[in-house]
C-alpha cells in the first residue's frame, strides 16, 4: 500500500496549517516538564468551583511518581486508571508517565466482569481509582493480578461531587460507607500528596516506541482488544490538534474537558492538548446539559471538543436563552455524523465554530476535520489533518478507489496505532504497510474531502458511546432461557442509534423484556443494555449458520421508513 502521490486536500489548507509537522517534544514527560516550566503560575485545571495551576499539578505528579516507584512500579508496568475527569485524573495520568508506567484507561461504569476482562487481559498490577468504586475493584483484585490500589476519597473533592458522582456507582454501593486506612496494598491519594519527596527516576522514552497507554476498543471485529498508543502517537496528534487550531493562542485558551481522560478522544484533545499548549481545562465529571450550560456561562471556555449529542442536549434545553454561550470559539464534533441544522443552530447560540471531525481509538484518534475557519463541507468529515494520508480502498477488489467510489477507509500517519497488545492476528487484519484499515465505509471527492458512509464493523454507537454487539450477546447467551441472540444497532432519533437484542428462546420456555433487562444490568454498564427486546421463533443466518445482523438491521430500518 503505497503512500499517495498527490495529496488533493493540501490545495486547500490555508498557509496558517502546514503539509507536515516538526514535533517540538516527542514524549509526554518532556511536554509535561516543558509546560511546568513555561507556564508555571497559570492555571491549569478548574474543577467545580476551584483552580490549581501547572505548578500545582507538576508538584502532585512528581509525588505519585516517586510514590509509584517506591512501591514497586517498574517501566512499561501497567496501572488503570478508572476515574472520571477531575484534577486526580490529570495528576494520575501524567504520575503514571513520569514514574515510566503505561496508564490503562478504565471506564468508572465498567461492572466486575467487564472490570475483571480489561485488568486480565491487560496484566495490570496497579489500579488508581475512587473509594466509591473500592467495593467493585476489591471484589475484582483476587481475580486478577492487581497488587496496589490507589484511592482518592470522595471527601477529597468538594462536597458537591458526591452528587456529580453519583451515577457512577451502583445505587447500593454508594450507601455503603467506605473507610479506607493508607496501609499495606491500599494507598490514599491524598496521603501520597502530603509526602515532601518528590523524586523519581526518569527514563530516557523512545517516543516512537514506548507505549503511553492501553485503550480499549473492539476495533472492527468487536472484540475487545487494547490499543497500543506510543508518546509518539498521542503527542503527535495533539500536535496537529493545535495546527489545526491555528487561531488559538498558546497560554490563553480555556478548554471544557466533558469528554471523558478514559477514552483517547478526551484524552487527546483536551488533557494533552492543553498540557501542550498551556490551556486550562475547566473539567466536568459528567455530562449534565444545565451543568454544562452554566459552566459555559461562568467559566467562559473557549474551546470545547464533543460529540454531536452532547451539542444536541444543549440545544434542547429548555433554559439555553439563560445562558450566556459567546466564549465558545471552536468546536470540534467527533464519534458520530454532525447533523447540519445542529451545526448551525450551535453557531449562531454561540457566534463560535462547530466543525465536523472524524477519528477512532486506533489513531489517537483524529485523522479528519473540517477546516474551522476556512471553507467547509456539511455531511463531509473534512480533510486529513497534517503529516495524515487518507485511501479509499474497494471491498470488492481490494484496489485503490478512483473518486467519488465507495470503499474501506484507510488512513496512515504518525498518530496511528502500534498495535493490538497482544492480538498479533488482530494487529495484522488492520494495520498494513503503516496503512490502518478503520473499518469504515466512505469516499473521497476531487478535492479532497472525505465522507462516511456506512460501517464494515458491527460496533454500535448510542448517544456517543460505544457498544460492541458480541460483548452484549455473549451475556444474554449466558441466560439460562435463551437459546440464540442477537444484538444490533437500531436507528433512534435522540442516542443517534439503540441497543436491540433479537432473541430466540429455549423450546418451552416463557421470559419477559423486564426480566431480560434486569439480568443484563447486573452484567452490563447502564449504556450497554438494551433498550428494546424482540422474541423470535428463528434469527435470519447464512448458510455455514452466522446470524445476519445486518439484514435485521436493514429490516428495522425499511420498518422505520414505512411508518
Ligand atoms: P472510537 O474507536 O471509539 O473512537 O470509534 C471510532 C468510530 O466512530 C469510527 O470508526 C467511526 O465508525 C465512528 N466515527 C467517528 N467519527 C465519525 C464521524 N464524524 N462520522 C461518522 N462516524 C464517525
Amino acid at each position: 500500500m503505497e503512500e499517495r502521490a498527490v495529496k488533493p486536500w493540501l490545495d486547500r489548507y490555508p498557509p496558517e496549517i502546514p503539509a507536515a509537522i516538526t514535533y517540538s517534544g516527542t514524549n509526554l514527560v518532556d511536554s509535561f516538564l516543558n509546560a511546568a516550566k513555561l507556564y508555571r503560575d497559570k492555571k491549569a485545571v478548574h474543577f467545580l468551583g476551584k483552580s490549581i495551576t501547572f505548578q500545582d499539578v507538576s508538584e502532585q505528579a512528581f509525588k505519585l511518581a516517586s510514590y509509584l516507584q517506591e512501591i514497586g512500579l517498574k517501566r512499561g508496568d501497567r496501572v488503570a486508571i478508572m476515574l472520571p475527569n477531575c484534577p486526580q485524573a490529570v495528576i494520575s495520568f501524567y504520575g503514571v508517565m513520569l514514574a515510566g508506567g503505561v496508564a490503562v484507561q478504565t471506564n468508572p461504569l465498567y461492572m466486575e466482569r467487564e472490570l475483571e476482562y480489561q485488568m486480565n487481559d491487560s496484566g495490570a498490577t496497579f489500579i488508581i481509582s475512587i473509594d466509591m468504586l473500592y467495593p467493585r475493584i476489591s471484589k475484582v483484585k483476587a481475580l486478577t493480578k492487581i497488587e496496589h490500589v490507589i484511592m482518592t476519597r470522595i471527601q477529597d473533592y468538594l462536597p458537591l461531587v458526591k452528587k456529580v458522582l453519583y451515577p457512577y456507582v451502583q445505587k447500593k454501593q454508594s450507601s455503603v460507607q467506605v473507610s479506607l486506612e493508607h496501609s499495606g496494598t491500599t494507598h490514599l491519594f491524598s496521603e501520597i500528596m502530603k509526602r515532601t519527596n518528590e523524586t523519581f527516576t526518569k527514563y530516557e522514552i523512545d517516543a516512537e516506541n514506548d507505549l503511553a497507554i492501553i485503550q480499549y476498543t473492539g476495533g472492527t471485529t468487536g472484540f475487545p482488544k487494547g490499543v497500543m498508543l506510543t508518546h509518539k502517537n498521542l503527542v503527535s496528534n495533539a500536535t496537529m490538534c493545535s495546527h489545526w487550531l491555528y487561531r488559538c493562542k498558546n497560554g490563553e485558551e480555556k478548554v471544557l474537558g466533558i469528554l471523558p481522560f478514559f477514552h483517547v478522544y478526551g484524552l487527546t484533545t483536551v488533557l494533552i492538548l492543553a498540557i501542550l499548549q498551556g490551556y486550562e481545562m475547566i473539567l466536568m465529571p459528567r455530562f449534565d446539559a444545565k451543568s454544562v450550560l452554566k459552566t459555559i456561562h461562568k467559566q467562559r471556555p473557549t474551546l470545547f471538543p464533543g460529540a454531536p449529542t452532547i451539542y444536541i442536549a444543549l440545544l434542547n434545553h429548555l433554559d439555553l436563552q439563560k445562558y450566556d454561550l459567546s466564549s465558545i470559539d471552536a468546536c470540534i464534533s467527533g464519534s458520530a455524523p454532525l447533523p447540519v441544522e445542529v451545526q448551525e443552530q450551535f453557531e449562531k447560540v454561540t457566534g463560535g465554530k462547530l466543525v465536523e471531525g472524524y477519528g477512532l481509538t486506533e489513531s489517537s484518534p483524529v485523522t479528519h476535520a473540517n477546516f474551522v475557519w476556512e471553507e467547509r463541507v456539511s455531511g463531509s468529515i473534512g480533510l486529513p489533518w497534517p503529516d495524515t494520508d487518507a485511501k479509499i480502498f474497494s471491498m470488492e477488489t481490494g484496489e485503490e478507489a478512483g473518486v467519488k467510489e465507495i470503499g474501506e477507509l484507510a488512513v496512515k500517519g504518525p498518530q496511528i496505532m502500534k498495535g493490538y497488545w497482544n492480538q498479533p492476528a488482530e494487529t495484522e487484519a488492520v494495520l498494513r504497510d503503516g496503512w490502518l484499515l478503520t473499518g469504515d465505509v466512505g469516499y473521497m471527492d476531487e478535492r479532497g474531502y472525505f465522507y462516511i458512509v456506512d460501517r464494515k464493523k458491527d460496533m454500535i454507537i448510542a448517544g456517543g458511546y460505544n457498544i460492541y454487539p458480541r460483548e452484549v450477546e455473549e451475556i444474554l447467551y449466558e441466560h439460562p432461557k435463551i437459546k440464540e441472540a442477537v444484538v444490533a444497532g437500531v436507528p433512534d432519533p435522540y442516542r443517534g442509534e439503540t441497543v436491540k437484542a433479537y432473541v430466540v428462546l429455549k423450546d418451552g420456555e416463557v421470559c419477559t423484556e423486564d426480566e431480560l433487562n434486569k439480568y443484563s444490568r447486573q452484567y452490563l454498564a447502564a449504556y450497554k443494555v438494551p433498550r428494546i427486546y424482540e422474541f423470535r421463533e428463528e434469527l435470519p443466518k447464512t448458510a455455514v449458520g452466522k446470524i445476519l445482523r445486518r439484514s435485521l438491521v436493514d429490516e428495522e430500518r425499511q420498518k422505520q421508513q414505512e411508518r
